[in-house]
């Protein structure tokens, strides 16, 4: 199975790939990885990114896609992948659709985890990070961390919880969001592209599902949908 995955920052999307990469032995592919990936290994495309990352700049699609596609291509995706992140605007998709025909790599499912801007940020906002790993969100009840003698600490093992400071970068959020939400273009941009582009191909699933409820609730109705 091929899957693209869709979802705001904080929509818990990262989460529920994990999910599908397990219960159907898919390959992750993420774009952060493929950058690291290509960084690390010396590639040339790595070597271009590189300068870019390092200026505080976007990697451009021309460099970004043929690493996209050529990672889709290597060995451990032949049993399936799931692609995580990218593509991020209408331009990516309409590229990424146009080298996915060409690789003849078809694309089976995509899904989207709608949730609301405002919920994502808060999420985004509420992270907290406990020295013991577990997984703090002030905005999300089941794992809010709990105030003690005015400190925050974790709501499972007691460890006083901390900032990552860039979980709480407002522009950045700010700025990814007006990517994926696309509110000059219209509703979800690069989203909409590919819809399109599967309701006339005919044969690739499009699912959509609320990404309000928790995570086994979501992971459910995922689960329910591609059966
Ligand atoms: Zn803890």
């Amino acid at each position: 199975m091929r899957i693209l995955i869709f979802g705001p920052n904080g929509s818990g999307k990262g989460t529920q790939s994990a999910h599908l990469v397990k219960h159907f032995g898919l390959a992750h592919v993420e774009s952060g990885g493929i950058f690291r990936a290509n960084i690390k290994g010396g590639t040339e495309l790595g070597k271009k990114a590189k300068a870019y990352i390092d200026q505080g700049e976007l990697v451009p699609d021309s460099i970004t896609i043929p690493m996209v596609i050529d990672r889709l291509q290597q060995d451990d995706c032949a049993k399936g992948w799931i692609l995580d992140g990218f593509p991020r605007t209408p331009a990516q998709s309409e590229a990424l659709i146009d080298a996915l025909q060409v690789a003849d790599s078809p694309l089976d499912v995509v899904i989207t985890i709608d949730l609301d801007r405002g919920i994502c940020a808060d999420r985004l906002m509420g992270r907290r990070t406990c020295p013991n790993g577990h997984p703090n969100n002030t905005a999300i009840d089941a794992i809010a961390p709990k105030e003690v003698d005015g400190k925050l600490v974790c709501w499972k093992c007691g460890a006083e919880v901390t900032v990552r400071s860039d979980d709480v970068d407002m522009g950045a959020i700010d700025q990814r969001h007006d990517i994926y939400f696309d509110e000059e273009g219209g509703t979800l941009g690069g989203v909409a592209v590919v819809e399109k582009w599967a309701a006339d191909k005919g044969n690739v699933k499009v699912i959509h599902v609320d990404g309000a409820g928790d995570i086994e609730s979501i992971r459910g109705n995922i689960m329910s949908q591609l059966n």
